[in-house]
């Protein structure tokens, strides 16, 4: 273990406690939720380090408290690593989440009322792309587009028409569950069309980006945002890259914008992300998510599975369970039981609630940082085949569970001593 937890478990063996059955969790099933990873040692230390214990206000050389000369140079790491991953001309690392990153590009680009259009949530979209729940909603006006109906693949016309005739003031392109390319180039050419300004929240695809696994956003719309804990696989939290000319900016909508302090110790995890996200293994990392997310797609489609817009590009992929007359609410109940964690989703053309939904999202970061490759994913994806066609035997759910919690402990996911 990376962890030992001893002071912790001295001092509050209740948490030391849920911690320990959480790991087991962890360690014993299979995660297949297309927005979690599993972190190297490494950045679990800088998390759980003393750089939590010091208020580091403003940036790097102008901070409202004495003492942080350690902690510009923790942070000017982070910013350098980060453009140089992706090639940016300027980073901020503070914002503590991605909702946090976006709502930094909206207070510091648009005033109260004016106008986001976005990717509609129950197509793929996200809460903080101006969703009715969300501050984004009620902040701003929002208009939204989707997926072509018969694709249900991005249509860049029908997005450009929406922009002629919506005028928002930024045009934000990213989603939590599109399994295909985005060409943000198309993005940025609409907005520019229309005199917006186009942010792109790179949040689940940072990785693939940062690796090539995916065109880059970064010097061709105005804003990326991205978080730090999805394909990036580091720490949980934000950041936003941007041109030079819009650095003062977005710096001061985050701080003092709208946060206070910076989680000095998750900026220190950051830095140790981006310096192991430099290296030739992450971009291994990044290719086989990839091979394995498509391998476990055909596996699916060869069961007679369907998936939205009948496969996967990137580290996800969306399964349409109306076919097989079950809810996604149901098959994520069975496949939790099964030992397989997935999360229901919203598909294109969603006749149910979100908390019921016709679909399941399911990616591979997780098991591919696990160390599984192709024969693993051709084994989870019959698993999940099995289990969604006879979702009420519970002798075969028992039966995949032994299996998967078999398979899982060959991959451990931190070293046992
Ligand atoms: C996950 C996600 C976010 C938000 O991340 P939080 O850190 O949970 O606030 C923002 N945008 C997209 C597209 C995401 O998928």
């Amino acid at each position: 273990m990376c962890n030992h937890m001893s002071y912790l478990s001295q001092t509050d063996p209740e948490i030391a406690d849920i911690i320990e059955k959480e790991r087991l969790r962890q360690t014993n099933g299979l995660e297949l939720i297309a927005s979690e990873n599993i972190v190297s040692c490494a950045v679990l230390e800088a998390m759980g380090s003393i750089m939590t214990n010091k208020y580091a206000e403003g940036y790097p050389g102008k901070r409202y408290y004495g003492g942080c000369e350690f902690h510009d140079q923790a942070e000017n790491l982070a910013r350098d690593r980060l453009k140089k991953l992706f090639g940016a001309q300027h980073a901020n690392v503070q914002p503590h989440s991605g909702t946090q990153a976006n709502m930094a590009v909206y207070f510091a680009y648009m005033k109260l009322g004016e106008k986001i259009l976005s990717m509609k949530l129950n197509q793929g979209g996200h809460l903080s792309h101006g969703a009715p729940v969300s501050f984004t909603g009620k902040f701003y006006q929002v208009a939204q587009y989707g997926v072509d109906p018969k694709t249900e693949t991005l249509d860049y016309g029908a997005v450009g028409e929406m922009a002629k005739k919506e005028k928002p003031q930024i045009i934000v392109c990213g989603a939590s569950a599109y399994p295909r390319i985005i060409d943000f180039k198309a993005f940025q050419e609409i907005a520019d069309d229309v005199g917006a300004y186009c942010m792109a929240d790179i949040a689940h695809i940072a990785g693939l980006v940062a690796t090539k696994q995916h065109p880059t956003s970064v010097g061709v719309v105005n804003f990326t945002t991205t978080t730090t804990h999805k394909t990036l696989r580091g720490p949980r939290g934000g950041a936003i890259m941007c041109n030079e000319e819009y650095a003062q900016a977005i710096d001061k909508a985050v701080f003092p914008g709208m946060q206070g302090g910076p989680l000095m110790n998750v900026i220190s995890a950051k830095a140790v992300c981006f310096e192991e996200a430099l290296r030739p293994s992450f971009t291994e990392y990044n290719k086989q998510i990839v091979k394995n997310a498509k391998v476990l797609a055909e596996t699916l489609i060869n069961s007679g599975i369907r998936l939205v817009s009948g496969g996967t590009d990137n580290h996800l992929m969306l399964i349409d369970l109306t076919n097989q007359h079950l809810t996604g609410l149901e098959a994520e109940v069975a496949l939790g039981k099964a030992g397989i964690t997935v999360n229901k989703n919203t598909i294109p053309n969603e006749t149910k609630s979100p908390f019921v939904t016709s679909g399941l999202r399911v990616g591979t970061p997780a098991v591919t940082s696990r160390g599984m490759k192709e024969a693993e994913m051709r084994q989870i994806g019959h698993w999940i085949a099995s289990v969604v066609k006879d979702i009420k035997n519970e002798t075969l759910i028992a039966q995949v569970n032994r299996e998967v919690t078999a398979m899982a402990q060959k991959f451990p996911i931190y070293p046992t001593v």
